[in-house]
């Protein structure tokens, strides 16, 4: 089964795309992030993509998939499974009827555990495409106790000192799992207004929070937390508040070649995404017979190819192969 990779995967023999970035006729949506998704006319996504989507995709009309439950064409059969990744973020399991092979696209995973997500299950499969958003040895995380732990008492010591904490998270899927995390431990908690309403999606989507939390509206209340995405101070009125104190979540926080990390105040390497063990170890489990990997770095093709796996990094150059392994392998 040929695997293309240009602003998105494309299967050829089945015509099938998915996270395709421009719109088309029929596509795989795996989650709701911005960078892997499109405004298809028929998208197939589940049904907590779908809600988190609603606005965006208010004129298609959406395919929605349960985990488990194939979508069968006249070539093909689709199953979905939990990513791990946000809520309703699926991995896609896609067999081909001609041949039987079995493709698993990842989209984006986190193995990691998570109050908000849906526990990511490993697929067995004969061709893995898999994100390789960390994929180099440097972006290794310590445990994700360890790196909560730090955070609450970094967060405990500066409320302690007067200070106002401002924890930025991207709006979606990280902000809502760190406030869970922050109201289970007993912090009091305001949101910006998106990072609010996607919390309420969360909750219609079955996720509940330990307790209440509010909508960020300017007024700082002593002795809260507030999460805020970057980029979004000024709008949510932070400008000229004075004892501010910034904390990145981010598991670019582990590397050293992204200085922007450096703006905040405390970054630590915490991440909605496998590290790079982790997608190592993914592969182990799932045991396919050729590897692709898209996004991020071609490193963890290579590290795949050293332990014995036929494993091409598919760069978004279209199908550009790096290390002379012919795409059709199968
Ligand atoms: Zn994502």
């Amino acid at each position: 089964m040929e695997v293309g990779f240009k602003r998105g995967v494309y299967l050829p023999e089945l015509d099938l795309w998915m996270d395709s970035l421009r719109r088309r006729d029929f596509g795989l949506i795996t989650h709701a992030h911005s960078d892997h998704t499109a405004r298809h006319t028929r998208p197939v996504l589940t049904r907590n993509t779908g809600l988190l989507l609603s606005e965006y995709l208010e004129k298609s009309d959406p395919l929605y998939l349960e985990y488990h439950e194939p979508l069968e064409t006249k070539d093909y059969a689709i199953t979905l499974y939990p990513a791990g990744h946000c809520l309703g973020s699926a991995q896609a399991l896609v067999e081909s009827k001609a041949t039987g092979v079995k493709l698993l696209y990842t989209g984006d995973i986190k193995v990691r555990s998570s109050p908000t997500n849906e526990p990511i299950e490993p697929v067995p499969c004969d061709i893995l495409v898999i994100e390789a958003t960390y994929g180099k040895p440097q972006y290794t995380f310590p445990p994700q106790e360890q790196v909560l732990a730090n955070a609450f008492q970094i967060l405990h010591s500066w409320i302690a000192k007067g200070s106002k904490p401002v924890v930025q998270l991207w709006r979606l899927g990280k902000s809502q799992e760190l406030l869970h995390l922050l109201l289970g431990e007993g912090f009091e908690v305001a949101v910006e207004e998106s990072v609010y309403r996607i919390a309420r999606i969360y909750e219609a989507g079955g996720v509940e929070f330990p307790k209440s939390y509010g909508c960020f509206d300017g007024s700082w209340v002593d002795g809260q937390v507030l999460i805020c995405p970057p980029g979004r101070k000024s709008q949510v009125g932070l400008d000229g508040q004075r004892g501010l104190r910034f904390m990145e979540l981010t598991g670019w926080a582990a590397g050293d070649d992204h200085p922007w990390v450096r703006r905040a105040d405390s970054s630590l390497p915490y991440s909605d995404h496998a590290d790079f063990d982790e997608l190592v170890e993914y592969v182990k489990v799932v045991a396919p017979k050729q590897v692709y990997t898209v996004n991020g770095f071609p490193e963890l093709a290579a590290h795949l190819r050293h332990l014995g796996y036929p494993a091409v990094h598919l760069n978004g150059q279209g199908r550009t192969v790096d290390a002379g392994f012919q795409m059709k392998m199968l």
